[in-house]
């Protein structure tokens, strides 16, 4: 059984321990590697390691700097195959979506920051007949990265590379449920030339590693995304220690359709917005609220294309689902679709497991799921399912579908189909969320800010954002 290794000072090392964690595949559910389960005795050792090279990385010249994290985003591309199968295996994804989507922008988040810090410029003010303020900005130190499981390189990177692009040394914990293509990244940095110490991958359970990093007190900010409940921890445990702290949380993101939109375009973009990755993107559009005058066409035009999403292993090139992250959120995404019941839900397509043939007879597979007839206050409604199970609610005015919309804990991102110029800047200006699309759904420009309101998350990822939350503005004045 291959076991994976923390990277730390720029070499792979078994934990301090010697203690491991089963990791799953879930198309198969059978053990397929073993994972460092690591504990503070290793992260002491990544900050020791860290503080080391902050000096040297931090007084690189950003020519330098930017130099290895182009050389990373051209390692990944390199080994491209390589990671599109590691991390379809791993989160049982669709090796298509894997090879479409979280790889490449793993490559872009690399490429992106590393030309961007290029571009970061110090700001200045002028006072009148008084003198001239100049802010620079310098790096935090050694900062703590914490991701999820959804889209596993993807993420980690969308941290990583403005951390490191800022100046800054990492300690980083990718998710234990996926820490496959997180291991192989260690490979390209020491190709890339990164210097030991500056990027350390720590792998474990999230209450004992992840919950080192947040208390250490050498690591002086956190960036983390993953649910709304550990975000609260996270926040409750940082907050005392004065770090910085950037949170992406849950959502539970509406997807509203108003009768005079371009039907077809909808209808094709909705089922992706409800269904890619098995449902399990931050993004995905869970509540839909369709206009009456359309409902009944909707519904009918919906099911029949959610019944032909082909569920299958992450290699078969039909599959247009995989399989769900793990066994524990199979069964926690099954028990909403049973309270969905309870609730006086109808299930109107799927919400059945899947069972395919050996070897992938105890996968965690399952239909994609629609039920209507729910309140939009019922706990279907309003608890994030992480899943592929979408609601329907039909509505008649905008009035009442912004109050259906706005009405949970989250305000992550929100979707609006409309011809309606003037009504979709009514709308995208009144609803309560941190990103608005508007007929369209996760077209991303790495430079706008990225993240929620309410319990979706504080502080804001990507372009300018991301680079001033990774280091610490000194503002200075000069007399005239
Ligand atoms: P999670 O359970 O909160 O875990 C996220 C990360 O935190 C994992 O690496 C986890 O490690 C670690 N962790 C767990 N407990 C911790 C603790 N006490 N201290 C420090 N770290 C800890 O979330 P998940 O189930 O992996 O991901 C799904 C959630 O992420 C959903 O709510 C989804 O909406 C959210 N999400 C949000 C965004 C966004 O941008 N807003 C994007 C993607 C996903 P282990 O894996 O070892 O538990």
């Amino acid at each position: 059984m291959e076991k994976l290794q923390n990277y730390i000072n720029g070499q792979y090392i078994n934990p301090n321990q010697g203690n491991y964690i089963d990791n799953y595949e879930p198309a198969t559910g059978k053990v397929y590697s073993l994972i460092p389960n690591s504990d503070e005795s290793d992260v002491q050792v990544a900050v020791e390691a860290a503080e080391k090279a902050f000096p040297i990385w931090s007084k690189m010249s950003i020519d330098q700097r930017s130099a290895i994290l182009v050389k990373v985003s051209e390692g990944i591309q390199n080994r491209m195959d390589e990671f599109v199968q590691a991390e379809s295996k791993d989160n049982g994804k669709p090796v298509s979506l894997a090879a479409h989507v979280d790889i490449p922008r793993a490559i872009s988040n690399f490429h992106f920051f590393a030309t961007g810090i290029l571009h970061f410029a110090a700001e200045a003010h002028s006072m009148e007949g008084e003198g001239i303020n100049y802010t620079t900005r310098k790096p935090i130190g050694v900062v703590g990265c914490i991701s999820p499981w959804n889209l596993p390189l993807y993420l980690f990177t969308w941290k990583i590379a403005p951390a490191l692009a800022a100046g800054n040394c990492v300690i980083a914990k990718p998710s234990e449920v996926t820490p496959y293509t997180a291991y192989l990244l260690g490979k390209v940095l020491s190709e890339a030339g990164m210097p030991a110490g500056v990027l350390n991958i720590i792998h474990g359970a999230g209450s004992k590693v992840g919950d080192a990093i947040v208390k250490h007190p050498k690591i002086k900010a956190i960036s983390f995304t993953g649910g709304t409940k550990t975000g609260e921890y996270i926040a409750r445990t940082a907050a005392p220690m004065f770090k910085k702290l950037s949170l992406e949380l849950g959502g539970k993101n509406p997807n509203i359709i108003f009768d005079d939109c371009d039907f077809d375009e909808m209808l094709t973009t909705t089922v992706r917005s409800s269904f890619a990755n098995q449902g399990q993107i931050c993004l995905c559009g869970s509540r839909i609220f369709v206009q009456r005058g359309i409902y009944d066409k909707f519904k009918a035009a919906f099911v029949e294309r959610v019944e032909k999403l082909t569920v299958s292993y992450p290699t078969d090139p039909k599959a247009k689902m995989g399989a769900l992250v793990s066994k524990p959120h199979l069964e926690k995404v099954i028990s909403y679709i049973e309270l969905a019941k309870q609730e006086g839900g109808k299930v109107i397509a799927g919400g059945n497991q899947v069972h395919l043939e050996a070897p992938y007879n105890e996968g965690y597979f399952l239909q994609a799921t629609v039920i209507e007839g729910l309140d939009f206050k019922c706990r279907t409604n309003q608890e994030e399912i992480f899943g592929p199970v979408v609601t329907l609610t039909p509505f008649d005015t905008e009035e009442e579908v912004l109050e259906m919309a706005n009405s949970t804990q989250y305000g992550l991102s929100a979707t609006l189909w409309t011809s309606d110029l003037k009504r979709a800047h009514r709308m995208a200006d009144q609803i309560e969320a941190g990103i608005v699309w508007i007929n369209a759904w996760l077209v991303r420009d790495l430079r706008t800010p990225f993240g929620g309101v309410k319990s979706s998350g504080v502080g804001r990822e990507g372009g300018w954002e991301a680079l001033r939350f990774f280091t610490e503005p000194k503002n200075v004045f000069v007399k005239f």
